[in-house]
């Protein structure tokens, strides 16, 4: 086999690691903005909340006061009733004071009412409270967990790019610079294992001349479809028993959306 081929999949190996590692430390900031976002979100539906508790409460202290002021009428319709010196008058005291009394009993209904949802809306304060406290210290604690992974990632890539040159030394530099070129164009995969005549990558079927060649591990043939530089991967036999080390990389490197209730978990491995 063409020791080119061998040097490349090192190569191409080492740097999917390196891909992983920088998307791992890549995610960590959003995730880190998410916690905050979560607790935001939070605090602003307890302000919420607690700004419509006094809302009602303003509401029902002006209705309190008007009740006051009703039971005042009645008391001085009541002491207007003494001193009536005819039919007429009595009757109008009277209307006036079954009104006001009927006023009276539909504000007292009011005021009860108000006092319930008061109560409720505190309740919802008290467990809105609670949940923010709460998720506050789970925030703290994940963040101080990615702080750690952060470090930890850091030196991993730092300990993997310090290595790279090695690698990169024993390829032809015609055959690097196309490698490199490929991996930027595609975001990281550039050199991919043809298995069964198809290309593990874009999983489209490698002409049977092209397989023939690739098998013979003498040249580094390109994926007619993707474009991508293709190897046997009866070459490296080990890789086939791990699906994921000959294809996963090339869907993961896509930035995936992911929405906000289901969040990628972020782990060193
Ligand atoms: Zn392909």
């Amino acid at each position: 086999m063409n020791p080119q081929i061998a040097a490349l999949h090192e190569l191409q190996l080492r740097d999917r690691q390196l891909t992983n590692l920088e998307r791992k430390l890549d995610a960590i900031p959003g995730r880190i903005k998410e916690l905050d976002d979560d607790v935001a979100r939070l605090e602003t539906m307890l302000q919420g909340e607690r700004r419509k508790c006094e809302d009602t409460r303003a509401f029902q202290r002006g209705q309190q006061a008007q009740l006051e002021d009703e039971e005042e009428l009645v008391r001085a319709s009541k002491a207007k009733m003494s001193q009536v010196k005819n039919a007429r008058e009595l009757n109008a005291t009277q209307r006036e004071l079954e009104t006001t009394r009927k006023m009276i009993t539909t504000r007292s209904d009011e005021i009860q009412k108000l006092q319930k949802g008061v109560e409720e809306t505190e309740q919802r304060i008290a467990a809105l409270q609670s949940d923010l406290d709460d998720l506050r210290g789970k925030a703290a604690t994940e963040k101080e967990r990615l702080a750690e992974l952060r470090g930890k990632l850091e030196v991993k890539i730092a300990k993997l790019r310090g290595t790279r040159g090695g690698l990169t030394g024993k390829l032809d530099r015609e055959l690097l610079g196309t490698y490199e070129r490929i991996r930027k164009r595609l975001g990281g995969l550039a050199f991919v294992a043809a298995h069964r005549e198809r290309c593990s990558a874009c999983k489209m079927v490698t002409p049977h001349q092209i397989y023939v060649l690739l098998r013979r591990g003498e040249e580094i043939p390109a994926c007619e479809s993707c474009g991508r530089m293709l190897y046997w991967s009866g070459h490296f036999p080990d890789e086939q028993k791990d699906p994921a080390a000959t294809t996963g990389g090339a869907n993961e490197v896509a930035p995936k959306a992911s929405p906000p209730q289901r969040r990628p978990v972020v782990s060193e491995d």
